[in-house]
């Protein structure tokens, strides 16, 4: 298989992936970036994005990713396209096989593989995405300032969200698939309390509908149960809070992760337990999942790789 020799190795594509290019690029790391599936990462995703500090006027998405992008390519970060599809993480240098065909031996390595919201997996949902579907309350919630709009899950993320929400619309409705909330006791509260939070326990979403965007889902009640019922709700928003899955599968025989799959870090650094290997954004990231954040946590890692390698004698 061919092989290629660089010293600092990037995987990922969003605001982790790129910051950290941009970093490794200013510090002569002559870093490689490879996008992986999603070129852009998650925020190709949504439309606007109003959170991003430096964009008054907000920002788009796509648009995002693409200024990350260039800055990234003008400090000399070689920027590709192909998916991590293996690692060995064994011993230094750190070997990624790359669409299956090709290794990279890198000296260092930053793994920003980000995370992938879960979806119920319905036609409807990929038919709106954008259109009134979104898995980001946070990024998308303020689209829905005194509409209606409903929140999937019944888990802290659920209850957050669904809180976060009802600060900005006029109706809230909770879907959750059990007879009970799995969150915690203090979320569970909050939700209970929340006069704009009405939770459908023992709901399943089924479908959407709508001219131009949604306009409201299908729901069953008790599903399969010989007192099952079937009707809709009129909603404006339709949020997704059933977890997000860590992209960390190929590294885990050599990282430690949580039980969902999150990398674990040696505190608020991106230091894996493989000196020369970090981890930057969503991928190691449980709780705040924000561009912001992710940028943050590419910056960091650019500066941990080049310390190491200076430590190393590699630069
Ligand atoms: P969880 O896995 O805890 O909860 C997922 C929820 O989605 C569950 O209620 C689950 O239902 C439901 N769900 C899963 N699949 C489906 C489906 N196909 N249809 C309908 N419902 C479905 O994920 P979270 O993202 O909420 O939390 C992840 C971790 O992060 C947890 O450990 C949580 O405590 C933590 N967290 C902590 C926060 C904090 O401390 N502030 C904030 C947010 C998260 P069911 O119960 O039936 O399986």
């Amino acid at each position: 298989m061919e092989t290629e020799r660089i010293k600092c190795l990037i995987i990922g594509s969003g605001p982790a992936g790129y910051t950290a290019a941009i970093y490794a690029g200013r510090a002569n790391l002559s870093p490689v970036l490879y996008e992986g599936i999603q070129p852009g990462g998650q925020l190709t995703t949504t439309t606007d994005v109003e959170n991003f500090p430096g964009y008054p006027q907000g920002i788009s998405g796509p648009q995002l990713m693409e200024d990350l992008r260039t800055q990234a390519e003008r400090f000399g970060a070689d920027i590709r396209f192909g998916i991590a599809t293996a690692s060995d993480l064994g011993q230094a240098p750190y070997k990624i096989t790359i669409d299956g065909e090709k290794v990279i031996e890198a000296d260092s390595l930053i793994i920003a593989t980000g995370a992938t919201a879960k979806y119920l997996g319905l036609d409807d949902e990929k038919k709106y995405a954008g259109m009134g579907v979104s898995a980001c309350a946070t990024c998308d919630g303020f689209f829905y300032r005194k509409k209606v709009v409903a929140v999937v899950g019944g888990g802290d993320t659920a209850c957050e969200e669904a809180i976060y929400l009802a600060g900005l619309a006029s109706k809230v409705y909770l879907v959750v698939r059990k007879p009970y909330l799995r969150a915690s006791k203090i979320m569970q509260e909050r939700v209970r309390k929340h006069d704009k939070i009405e939770v459908l326990f023992e709901h399943n979403v089924v479908g959407l509908f709508g001219e131009n965007g949604v306009e409201g889902m299908n729901l069953v009640k008790r599903w399969e149960e010989p007192d099952e019922e079937r009707y809709s709700l009129p909603i404006d928003g339709f949020f997704l809070a059933i977890g997000h899955k860590p992209n960390s599968d190929i590294f885990k025989p050599y990282l430690d992760t949580d039980e969902v799959g999150y990398i674990t870090t040696d505190g608020d650094s991106p230091r894996t337990k493989v000196p020369g290997v970090f981890a930057a954004g969503d991928v190691a990231d449980p709780h705040y999942r924000q561009a912001i954040t992710a940028a943050g946590s590419g910056c960091k890692a650019a500066i941990e790789a080049e310390r190491y390698l200076s430590e190393k004698g590699l630069i």
